[in-house]
């Protein structure tokens, strides 16, 4: 993977291309293997490593800085992810294809095999009571018994429901066919006295009449109690009857017509695994943010700003790292502390920017200086002229140049000219936005400049 990527000087792209290149070459490459088998802890420890290098930093050696943690990148947009292929859930989804296929596909040859080998499949993967491997077992097959187990144990079976038809693969006492829970679970002494604790339904109980026939065999007579258990549990399935000419069936309840899919499964793994450090408020942000059509990169920057995860000075020093000289100050008036709030909306000289584009925009002037609160104060005044798919094209482009600048000026010894950030928002905003539409739009830059939600209310 890393010779792959090698090749892409990381550097030279932005975010988005990279997240884009993270996901079609590195989470590709290895999935022959990890559609078969389980990666070692170190495999995908190492292979983490070079997404996350590549995300961060571009470069794949050094160890770069990460500001947003690996879970929360691999969740979905609309969670406050970037929807990065998460490898090791990834190949717990692809690991429990075949779990599926063993418990679905019992007339074919390689699950006679495996039925030769360790006995009744459903009843291995779907029975309430835990399997364990025995030592000679195959590695493959001990993974797949406990395919994310340690991650979330019994999340498998409890993702699986059984429709009984003929009643003749369904484990009469240990699967959860009637009701919630397990007839071990609820009759466990009587469970205890069956001389054949895998006894499937039909070996039990038949209807080949209009009454249920029982066939019970115990190991030892019952006594009075467990006779009256019996009797209550007779009384449950009254009413209850085999369909003789249908096989039982298994059904994957995370899709609606039952059938089991990767999709479903890693999608369902996820959600388990969030780690829900988003506040709701910057979570509804942030769906807002991606309805916006503009460049990757961009949604990237608005997506760490709403999430406070970008590099000021303040957060540099909260993160332990040193900056030369020691200062946190803001470069743009040298007497406040450089934090996202000041940065982006408090800071004297940027509130005047900000107050310019309200005034560009024929908007009344609103500075709040929290980010998530502050960008849907914008997008909601713009909603009421109707600018639709770019919302917050124009919040996006006046953080974005303000952020440019801001590097700039340290990175690059250049001074802050607002006149000109000012200008530079105009133009980026309008190359972004043309950009995007393209010839559909018959606008002019001079347009732009006159009434930008004009031209942005025909989108
Ligand atoms: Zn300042």
């Amino acid at each position: 993977m890393s010779k792959r990527l090698s090749s892409w000087c990381g550097r030279h792209l932005s975010y988005g291309g990279r997240i884009t290149l993270i996901n079609s070459v590195l989470a590709s490459l290895p999935l022959y293997f990890f559609s078969f088998f389980k990666a070692p802890v170190c495999v995908l420890k190492q292979l983490v490593r070079i997404q996350r290098n590549f995300l961060w930093g571009g470069g794949l050696e050094d160890k770069k800085l990460c500001w947003v943690k690996w879970e929360q990148i691999c969740m979905p947009r609309d969670q406050g992810g970037l929807g990065v292929k998460n490898l090791e859930l990834f190949n717990l989804a692809l690991l429990s294809k075949w779990k599926w296929r063993c418990v679905n596909e019992s007339d074919a040859v390689w699950t006679d095999v495996l039925r030769f080998r360790y006995g009744h499949l459903p009843s291995k993967f779907l029975n309430e009571e835990l399997y364990s491997c025995g030592a000679k077992d195959s590695i493959w097959w001990r993974d797949l018994v406990n395919v994310g187990d340690s991650f979330l144990p019994g999340w498998f079976k409890s993702n699986v429901s059984c429709i009984v038809g003929n009643g003749k693969n369904i484990n009469f006492w240990k699967n959860k066919w009637f009701g919630n829970n397990s007839f071990s679970e609820l009759f466990p002494t009587l469970f205890s006295k069956d001389a054949c604790s895998e006894a499937m339904i039909a070996d039990r109980l038949n209807n080949s009449t209009d009454e249920i026939t029982w066939s019970w065999d115990w190991r030892v007579p019952l006594s009075l109690q467990e006779e009256q258990e019996l009797f209550s549990l007779k009384e449950l399935l009254r009413g209850f009857s085999l369909k003789p000419d249908c096989c039982d069936k298994w059904r994957w309840m995370s899709e609606s017509d039952g059938l089991f899919t990767v999709k479903s499964c890693y999608k369902m793994l996820l959600q388990d695994d969030n780690c829900d450090a988003i506040s709701a408020e910057s979570l509804v942000a942030i769906r807002k943010l991606w309805k916006n059509d503009l460049p990757s990169k961009v949604g990237v920057f608005g997506w760490r700003l709403l999430l406070e995860k970008l590099p000021t000075r303040v957060a540099l020093a909260h993160r332990g790292i040193i900056l030369s000289g020691g200062d946190l100050k803001c470069v743009l008036c040298s007497s406040m502390l450089e934090d996202l709030s000041h940065l982006f909306f408090n800071c004297i000289h940027v509130s005047n920017i900000w107050k310019k584009i309200y005034a560009w925009l024929g908007l009344p002037y609103n500075n709040q200086g929290i980010g998530h609160i502050h960008f849907m104060q914008f997008g909601a005044a713009v909603k009421a002229q109707k600018g639709m798919k770019f919302r917050h094209l124009i919040w996006l482009a006046t953080t974005w140049c303000i952020w440019r600048m801001r590097n700039n000026i340290i990175f690059r010894g250049e001074g802050a000219d607002f006149q000109r950030l000012f200008d530079h928002i105009r133009n980026i905003s309008w190359y972004w936005f043309s950009g995007r539409v393209g010839r559909l739009d018959k606008s002019t830059f001079f347009d732009w400049c006159n009434n930008p939600l004009k031209c942005l209310s025909s989108f």
